[in-house]
């Protein structure tokens, strides 16, 4: 009897789903496998982490998919290793899964960059139990606050990172800020809290055109923002911030969104890697194994690696799964062309920049407008984009009327 080749997918991120989608009507038997039994749409952690979102409007299951396709089987484990020569991986309970093609679709982790302190006593925004972490943390500062009173830094949340997570992060505080001490926390208002985003580049939003990087500077200060550019951070302790120049940064909450590093698993691989990503050929095979394919974010290409963003894990997730399929049937395999899309960065309500296909640049209100349709579109799941939309409806509309309270676990 003919026994179908299996294909194992590590990782139901947005590159191992796209993997996924493309083998469903293939002749092959897929296993997934990822630690968590959900995906995390990652571009609105900061939105759980603010409490504007509720972490099951992001999260979406991957067995709703799964179940729907006979040949896709979901597992619930962590991978911790591969053996290459025996086409196996290894399960962190136990146990192993073999496999004839092998998708590595890990994703990445926070990177603290060995600075001291930074690990211990800064709170990344990397998965969904970090956006919790900050969430209850900050329900905790405020709520604290309000009963027994504040001393200087009480209330000061210090950004590490002027990315987009840095960015939107830093403006969705400040609106909450202004909103919460109007409404909700007005004994607040004389506290001295602040928002402070540190940057250690001359300008924030790095990869984009620079009067994007200039509007971003402008739309977060008019919200109250400190906004530090060329400062490097030289170390964290718990309730400071230590800048390069010296000074000190007392505070109660120091968020890192300062960029992303390798996984244990992607470290223990033994594969060659580009700044801690695995070096693939433009196949996106890894370069010692022919069965062997790495996508999304845990890859990069010497010639051209792509941004850590959705676009190349999605395009770089279906790719792979072609080119197993070219292989099945004996053809030679191609190289993945990435299409860009462009990228948008969200400041705060009626605020955001995109740089669009096609070197289109928007600003305001009409980039915010396109983010939050782009986000709609792209959430998995019926269920998640309505409760998405109605919380944005209830957020922006009742924007003056209502207080945006921030409920901690
Ligand atoms: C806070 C934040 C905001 C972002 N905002 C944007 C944005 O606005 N626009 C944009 O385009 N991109 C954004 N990104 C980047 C984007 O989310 C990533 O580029 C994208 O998710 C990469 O997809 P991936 O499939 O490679 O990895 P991921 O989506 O990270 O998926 C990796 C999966 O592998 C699983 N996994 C990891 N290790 C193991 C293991 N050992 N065993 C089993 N499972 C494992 C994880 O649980 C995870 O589900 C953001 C990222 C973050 C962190």
């Amino acid at each position: 009897m003919k026994t179908r080749a299996r294909v194992v997918v590590v990782g139901a991120g947005f590159g191992g789903l796209s993997t996924c989608k493309e083998l469903v009507e293939a002749d092959v038997e897929v296993t997934l496998i990822d630690r968590h039994n959900f995906n995390t749409f990652q571009p609105l952690l900061y939105q759980v982490a603010t409490g504007g979102l509720n972490p099951g409007d992001i999260a979406y299951p991957v067995r709703t998919y799964t179940r729907k396709h006979p040949n896709l089987t979901f597992r619930q484990e962590t991978v911790v290793g591969v053996d290459f020569d025996r086409q196996e991986v290894a399960l962190d309970g136990g146990g192993n899964v073999a496999y004839d093609y092998l998708v590595l679709a890990v994703g990445a982790a926070s990177n603290f960059f060995g600075i001291p302190g930074a690990a211990k006593d800064s709170q990344a925004i990397y998965t969904m139990e970090d956006a919790v972490a900050v969430r209850d943390r900050l329900a905790e500062m405020l709520e604290r606050a309000a009963s027994r009173g504040t001393k200087p830094g009480d209330l000061t949340v210090v950004i590490i990172g002027g990315g987009a997570t840095g960015v939107e992060m830093a403006g969705t505080l400040a609106e909450l800020r202004q909103m919460q001490f109007k409404t909700t926390y007005a004994a607040l208002s004389g506290s001295g809290a602040k928002v402070v985003l540190v940057e250690q580049n001359d300008r924030l939003l790095g990869p984009f055109d620079g009067r994007l990087s200039e509007y971003a500077v402008a739309a977060l200060r008019a919200r109250g923002v400190e906004v530090r550019t060329g400062e490097s951070v030289a170390e964290v302790t718990g309730g400071c911030v230590t800048l390069g120049s010296g000074e000190q940064i007392p505070c109660g909450l120091v968020v890192w969104a300062a960029g992303v590093g390798p996984s244990a698993l992607t470290q223990s691989l033994g594969l060659h890697k580009i700044r801690g990503r695995l070096a693939v050929r433009p196949d996106l095979r890894v370069e010692a194994y022919d069965n062997v394919f790495a996508i999304g974010d845990v890859a990069a290409d010497a010639e051209k690696p792509l941004p850590q963003l959705a676009q190349p894990a999605l395009q770089g997730g279906a790719h792979a799964a072609r080119q197993i399929q070219r292989l099945m049937a004996g053809a030679s395999t191609e190289a993945f062309h990435y299409k860009d899309k462009g990228t948008m960065a969200t400041i705060g309500r009626r605020s955001a920049v995109a740089e669009i296909r096609g070197g289109i640049k928007l600003t305001g209100t009409l980039a915010w407008l396109a983010w939050l349709g782009l986000h709609i579109v792209f959430l998995l799941g019926l269920r998640n984009r309505l409760s998405v939309m109605i919380n944005w409806a209830w957020r922006y509309l009742s924007w003056r009327k209502t207080p945006k309270v921030i409920t901690g676990g």
